[in-house]
């Protein structure tokens, strides 16, 4: 969807409302027919005032009353119902909406939920849907009702008093006009601006909380979370710019849309010349009721449009993640024939027009071999473990898990045959149990605690008022990372998939936490293919294989000891290392 493209909204949603569309339609039609019958009263007013200014009988101004009264009664209902129908029909859209992204977000690379962000994402999913659910609920009606009000109200304005009709109409023609002083693209623009300056906003938010211990131990204020800081400035000015941006054309706006009635008595004087008969006391009169259903007609016509043009920025936010190429799944069904991995030659960008991170990766790993990623930060250890779980496809080169390229393995028999472990585990809000059991739904409770007890879980569970039944982040119950990582560790080892790729944690809290970890590894990888990504060098020792990525290449490769005698990056990293550990301990 092009930035400026003018959009046709009904259009974009026309495929989510496909059983809903007489509904809709209906709701439409009730909501014109509700304006319609909501203007007949005022002509009721109209007639009571004549009677009353005539001397006319008490009993016919009476029944005009109720006229007017039962018909604003039946304009109500016909305005709930239409109501009804609309916010029917916004509710299958909604999840007609929801369902087919969800099916569409199954299809992405899985690393763009590691790029963008799940929270991003969720966001934007349901800012979209529910910008989706309030346009057809409520601004669909509205619309209908705000075109159908000013063809009743000409007819009305002008009937009884043409000159006076059109003298309504001038404040109006001058507060569109000051509203078309700012062009609609400018709006759709700045529109835009505001989402960005809210999404970013929002992220660091997120970031910040997350670091809240941070700040509160050292006693930092939120400027040393300097993007956090510069996100709320970008916010605070944007929505002066905004501000002073729409002030004249508001200004105007509200001015003559509120000021009708001053332009009717202005007009009177000008207009009536002669005696004051009792006929034109009546048309002013009613004029001057009638006009406040003119203000609040136009103010809907008005902000409905900010409403769509929020709806239209939302849907350009959910093109941008459904232009995303979904990864081709295999059209072979070639099955790995062992658990060994080869990367050839792999080079890898994340985005075009940007430097290769990965840039001629060859790493030949046998079945069941234990091998470790090490090297400076950035040196793509990540990036490398992500592709061959093909999180993204490689630019340049292949990949090949038992002898198969996996471009050519069906996605589904890929991830069977391998575990990633992540740093940064995530739990879902449910049990122990099911968290546990997302590996292997069909597992029995048997199976998921044996699972639980080889990744060293039993403290955690026994020491949980409900055992593997507790619900994780229910009633305060909370874990550590070091804690959450072994349950995702048992979640692997329920798996048990003949390939592991481990990313070892960085830190840990507490060092009884951190050799049940290396336990709960160390079971988990036994007897497979392992992969880890080290961080400390201190677990790497015993590895079969060390390789040392600098830069997108391998550097360095063997074992601990060769690696020393090389003397080289490998043996500087480790000295480093050791140096930095006694100096710990000595402490
Ligand atoms: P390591 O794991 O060795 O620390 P990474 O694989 O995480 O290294 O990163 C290698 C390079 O790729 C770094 O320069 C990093 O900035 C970049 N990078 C990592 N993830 C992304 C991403 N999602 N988008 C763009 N660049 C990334």
């Amino acid at each position: 969807m092009e930035k400026n493209e003018k959009i046709d909204v009904m259009k974009i949603i026309d495929p989510y409302a496909r059983k809903c569309k007489g509904v809709l339609t209906l709701g439409r039609l009730l909501a014109a027919l509700s304006a319609f019958v909501a203007l007949i009263p005022f002509y009721d007013i109209w007639k009571i005032l004549k009677v009353a200014l005539n001397g006319g009988e008490r009993s016919e101004m009476s029944s005009l009353g109720w006229q007017a009264v039962i018909l604003t009664a039946v304009s109500m209902a016909l305005y709930i119902c239409a109501l009804w129908c609309t916010h029917v029909a916004a509710m299958r859209v909604q999840a007609n909406m929801r369902s087919s992204l969800m099916r569409r977000i199954l299809t992405l690379p899985l690393g763009v939920f590691d790029q963008s962000g799940t929270g991003k994402l969720r966001r934007i999913f349901n800012g979209a849907a529910s910008a989706v659910e309030t346009y057809i609920a409520h601004n669909l009606p509205d619309k209908a009702a705000a075109a159908a009000t000013p063809i009743g109200l000409l007819v009305l304005f002008v009937i009884f008093d043409w000159k006076l009709g059109l003298v309504c109409l001038i404040p109006v023609i001058l507060a569109f006009a000051c509203m078309m002083r700012t062009k609609g693209k400018v709006i759709q623009q700045k529109m835009s601006e505001y989402q960005n300056a809210l999404d970013v906003m929002s992220s660091e938010a997120t970031e910040y909380v997350r670091g809240i211990s941070v700040v509160k131990i050292f006693g930092q204020s939120v400027d040393s979370f300097r993007r956090f800081k510069k996100a709320i400035d970008d916010y605070s000015s944007w929505s002066v710019t905004y501000t002073k941006l729409m002030r004249p054309s508001m200004v105007g706006y509200l001015t003559f849309v509120n000021a009708i009635f001053a332009f009717i008595v202005a007009a009177a004087f000008v207009l009536i010349k002669g005696e004051i008969t009792t006929d034109i006391i009546l048309n002013f009169t009613y004029y001057i009721i009638v006009t406040p259903l003119l203000t609040v007609t136009l103010s809907k016509i008005a902000y409905s449009g900010e409403q769509e043009m929020t709806l239209i920025d939302a849907l350009r936010r959910i093109s941008g993640i459904l232009e995303i190429e979904p990864l081709p799944d295999a059209e072979s069904k070639a099955l790995p024939k062992d658990d060994s991995i080869t990367l050839d030659n792999v080079k890898f960008r994340y985005k075009e027009d940007t430097d290769m991170v990965l840039r001629g990766l060859s790493l030949d790993i046998r079945s069941g071999e234990h091998i470790a990623l090490v090297g400076p930060s950035g040196g793509g250890k990540s990036t490398a473990a992500a592709l061959i779980s093909r999180f993204f496809d490689v630019t340049e080169g292949a990949i090949y898990v038992g002898g198969v390229n996996i471009k050519d393995i069906p996605q589904k028999e890929l991830m069977k045959k391998i575990s990633f472990v992540f740093q940064n585990s995530n739990l879902l809000k449910t049990s122990i149990l099911e968290n546990v059991r997302l590996a292997r739904p069909e597992a029995s409770e048997e199976e998921v605690m044996k699972a639980l007890e080889a990744a060293q879980c039993m403290d955690i569970i026994n020491k949980l008022p409900n055992g593997i039944h507790t619900v994780i982040g229910a009633k305060g119950t909370y874990l550590s990372g070091g804690e959450k990582q072994r349950i995702t560790i048992a979640r692997a080892i329920l798996k048990n998939a003949p390939i592991i790729i481990l990313d070892e944690a960085t830190a840990f809290a507490d060092p009884d936490n951190e050799a049940l970890v290396q336990a709960a590894m160390e079971e988990l990888s036994k007897g497979k293919t392992l992969i880890m990504i080290a961080h400390r060098l201190s677990t790497v020792t015993n590895a079969d294989r060390i390789y040392v990525l600098n830069e997108g290449v391998v550097a360095e490769s063997g074992s601990h000891e060769e690696l020393m005698q090389k003397n080289g990056i490998y043996a500087k990293m480790f000295d480093e290392y050791t140096r930095s550990a006694e100096w710990r301990i000595r402490r």
